[in-house]
């Protein structure tokens, strides 16, 4: 069977020569007579994989050794978690920016366990939106600010990032390195692996070690930042394979390079977004300027048609297609690993799609 055209928003399409490599080494990995999911996690083969992963994370973040680069478990979710329990202590506020359903994901976390300020709030906007940087109202003294960069469902991206006054965080979970960014204006990024970085099981952190060193210390050992740093993130068994697979995803963003890929995913979301504007059948969901370059939002005419288009794209072999169950509609999600040649396929269908039903 060949490989369909897969516009999943996460787990999401892996470059094919990494599903490759990965296929090759399988059984039998480099000579050890072992898969990577059979070794031990301090074994020298493993090892060889977990450091080069971190490396490989923090050169293409283009981070130094103030930062750290952990590999968690619980996803971007427990992120979500982890932060306030770490950082926002009793007396202290946060500052979270609400503009989609992961930004309130986060904030409800945030809520369990202190104050939150919402330096602004488009969460509900239609069209979906970012904020301008003009409306974001920081706390002075703030423990931490909380940024989306990419909301994955909305179908919206913040192009610049703001000067908050006090720790950056940003949940990068859709967008991690498929743009250049100046990575240290953060005191700290996450994301969950499933998008740009890997397979699921894995979230990366990087975070700056002094900003870790403020943490909150009567935490449960596993809940600590300072924990995984002091043990490389080997402090229990890692997701050892998922690791591996980021390990060799980011081997293949070195070789395209981010600046590369960026071009190439600027193109490629260009053609769908000029294929909505040339039509009055379809209807983007997003305000222009704040438009994903990642997860690409729309509308059909009818829910009916919606679910034909879905049918018949799927039938064409361009899969998961459907928009995130909590707001309908189409959602084609293109990450760097997915093909230009899946958005040309998209886009020939949605002009015969709408010859045929328009
Ligand atoms: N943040 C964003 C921006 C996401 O897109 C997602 C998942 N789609 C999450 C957080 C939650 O990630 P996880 O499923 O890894 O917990």
């Amino acid at each position: 069977m060949s490989r369909v055209y897969n516009f999943s928003a996460g787990p999401a399409v892996l470059p094919l020569e990494v599903l490759q490599e990965a296929q090759a080494d399988l059984v039998n990995y480099k000579g050890s007579g072992m898969s990577v999911m059979e070794m031990s996690h301090r074994g020298k083969e493993y090892d060889a994989l977990h450091t080069e992963a971190a490396a490989n994370m923090k050169e293409l973040l283009g981070l130094n050794d103030d930062y750290a680069v952990l590999f968690l478990q619980g996803g971007a979710s427990l992120q979500f978690a982890m932060i306030p329990m770490n950082f926002l202590g009793q007396g202290q506020t946060a500052d979270y920016v609400n503009a989609g359903s992961w930004g309130a994901a986060a904030v409800k976390q945030a809520r369990i366990i202190g104050n939150v300020n919402i330096a602004t709030d488009c969460q509900k906007d239609i069209p979906t939106r970012m904020p301008d940087a003009s409306e974001m109202k920081w706390t002075a003294n703030a423990a931490y600010s909380h940024i989306t960069t990419n909301e994955t469902i909305a179908g919206t991206q913040l192009k610049d990032i703001p000067d908050t006054g006090s720790p950056l965080i940003g949940d990068m979970s859709s967008d991690i390195l498929s743009c250049p960014r100046d990575y240290t204006k953060f005191a700290m990024i996450y994301a969950g692996a499933q998008k740009n970085l890997g397979p699921s099981g894995v979230a990366c952190v990087a975070i700056r070690k002094d900003f870790a060193e403020k943490g909150n210390i009567a935490l449960p050992t596993m809940l600590r930042y300072t924990t995984h740093i002091e043990e490389n993130s080997l402090y229990n068994t890692p997701p050892c394979f998922s690791i591996y697979m980021l390990c060799l995803t980011t081997r293949w963003v070195k070789k395209m390079g981010v600046e590369n890929l960026f071009k190439q995913n600027r193109e490629k979301a260009q053609k769908i977004y000029d294929a909505i504007d040339a039509s009055s059948f379809y209807r983007g969901t997003a305000k222009k300027e704040f438009r994903s370059d990642m997860n690409i939002t729309f509308r059909l005419p009818t829910e009916e048609l919606e679910a034909l288009f879905i049918k018949q794209a799927s039938e064409a072999g361009m899969k998961q297609l459907k928009g995130h169950r909590s707001v309908g509609g189409i959602r084609a999600s293109i990450y760097n690993a997915f093909p230009v040649a899946g958005v040309d396929a998209l886009v020939a269908f949605m002009k015969d799609f709408e010859k045929r039903n328009g």
